[in-house]
């Protein structure tokens, strides 16, 4: 296949055999030799707030609220400063790996309202074009039980331009979800629910979002991130849940870097020494895939007490799937989840979609199949946008040591 770009955009698609055919032209001509090209990446499941929280300090946790309490008490610790270049650190990151386009939830600690949304406004301004933001309300659902706090957060919501998301947890009031579509409804809002990051079934609550975002009509404008629980289901029970999913036209994000890290890890009071998981937090990503539920992979946390490790690299990301998930052909048959079905889940202008007229906003990989790329994700990358390749000193993310200092300097 060869592509002719123009004025930042793909001019023309043209099989090899016709390429090779056209008279020579004056036009600058790279080879690239059998190389993988990619659409750039979409990544739709980052915590840009929490990012780098260990260079600050903070030790990753294996557990999921011990960790969301080690959060929780050093939110005062938070200044626009230091989350401005722990979250810069991030965007540098994601834009040299080749994502055009991410989704960052922001904690909405209650009841002084979130510093990090004004930070991500401002950061989403600054980067547009580069790494175009969606910025996501994160709260516990258990806020809609107040409903001046739960009308504040979506109008502030509304006003900047975001998305409306909840954490539902195992207990969670699920009485209140009704209101979280009736204020969605009324803003005329898009909704996120991160739901069921854990492995205990009888406190599965993805079902009841389903069913609602059904009944409301509501499913193209939802999506589910986790759903770990899926994973844990008796085949009958998951076979009916992810019916119920796809019949509501939700879309669900798959979380490896940090679901394989926290679910089965060992922790809890009746545990002591350190033990080899056995039941993995992962999506069954091929029953998903099989009922046509749109499905994209993403980040995540990085370097936070959720998760110690991560990049902000969607080829990675990808290649981590494609062990852990046994994916046939991750590059031919997947690499949509990292790119397109991404741009659908976040209602994105361009779809993704290597065609005539769209953005030339390739990643290019010297790979030549999923093996290869599989193998090397991080190796000899390119990155173009609008049809130029980013220059030398945005091609490589930035060094860790820049983030010496930061409780310092914060
Ligand atoms: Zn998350």
């Amino acid at each position: 296949m060869a592509l002719r770009l123009a004025h930042g955009k793909i001019a023309q698609v043209l099989p090899q055999a016709a390429f090779e055919s056209l008279p020579a032209s004056a036009l600058p001509v790279t080879d690239l030799d059998g190389s993988t090209v990619l659409s750039a990446f979409v990544d739709p499941h980052v915590h840009l707030d929490k990012g780098d929280l260990c260079a600050a300090g903070l030790a990753p946790e294996r557990d999921l609220f011990t960790a969301i309490t080690r959060v929780r008490d050093d939110y005062a610790r938070w200044s626009a400063e230091e989350l401005t270049r722990r979250m810069e650190f991030a965007l540098r990151s994601a834009y040299a790996h080749g994502t055009r386009a991410l989704n960052s939830y922001c904690d909405w600690s209650v009841p002084q309202g979130p510093l990090a949304w004004r930070v991500l406004q401002d950061l989403r301004t600054q980067w547009a074009g580069r790494v175009d933001l969606t910025i996501t309300s994160l709260a516990p659902i258990a806020e809609l039980d107040d409903a001046t706090i739960a009308a504040t957060i979506a109008a502030t919501v509304a006003e900047g331009g975001g998305v409306l998301g909840w954490f539902i947890y195992p207990g969670a009031p699920m009485h209140l979800l009704p209101r979280a579509f009736d204020l969605a409804q009324r803003h005329d809002l898009r909704l996120d629910f991160h739901v069921d990051e854990h492995l205990d079934p009888p406190q599965a609550n993805l079902g009841a979002v389903a069913r609602l975002a059904h009944e409301r009509d509501w499913g193209a404008r939802t999506v589910c991130g986790h759903a770990c629980v899926l994973a844990a289901l008796e085949p009958a029970a998951r076979e009916a849940l992810l019916n119920d999913v796809a019949a509501s036209g939700l879309g669900l994000v798959s979380l490896p870097w940090t679901n394989l890290y926290l679910q089965d890890n060992g922790s809890g009071p009746t545990e002591g020494r350190r033990r080899t998981p056995s039941r993995r937090g992962l999506l069954p990503v091929h029953e998903v895939r099989a009922r046509g539920i749109p499905l994209a992979f993403a980040s995540d946390n990085h370097r936070d007490p959720f998760f110690p490790g991560g990049d902000l690299d969607p080829l990675q990301t990808l290649s981590l799937a494609a062990l852990a998930a046994q994916l046939d052909e991750p590059i031919r048959d997947w690499a949509d989840t990292i790119t397109c079905q991404g741009a659908r889940l976040l209602h994105l202008s361009w779809d993704g979609v290597l065609r005539e007229g769209a953005p030339a906003d390739l990643v290019i990989h010297p790979g030549r199949d999923s093996v290869e790329v599989v193998s090397r994700p991080t190796r000899g990358r390119r990155v173009l946008r609008s049809g130029q390749w980013l220059a030398p000193a945005d091609a490589l993310p930035p060094d860790f040591r820049e983030l010496d200092g930061l409780r310092r300097a914060a």
